[in-house]
């Protein structure tokens, strides 16, 4: 599980990565509320190169974020460290009116 280096404004509680769309766009959702929102690139964690230790850095590649490390060939697509957004979160917070009945 990974989590975005801020808050959340709407409950001030740790927002967790997750995979929202195919094709591995991301976003951060609310752990106290669920709501969505886009991640800059700003706000992705540091993550360590699980071969050497050394802080990844994080970029884009095919408009998909991917954090390569600096130091050996380690290197990976952030969406596949990550749960789909089903799996973790029951709703999303803005309701569907087609879903209300
Ligand atoms: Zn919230
Ligand atoms: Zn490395």
């Amino acid at each position: 599980m990974l989590y975005s280096k801020y808050r959340s404004p709407c409950c001030g509680r740790a927002q967790e990565l997750v995979i929202s769309r195919d094709g591995g766009f991301v976003t951060q959702n609310c752990i106290g509320c669920g709501r969505p929102r886009y991640v800059g690139i700003g706000e992705l964690p540091v993550i360590e190169c699980d071969i050497c230790g050394l802080a990844m850095q994080a970029g884009t590649r095919n408009r998909n974020y991917h954090y390569e490390c600096p130091c050996c060939d380690n290197g990976f697509p952030l969406w596949t460290r990550l749960s789909r957004w089903s799996e973790r979160f029951a709703e999303c917070g803005i309701a569907v009116p087609s879903e209300l009945g």
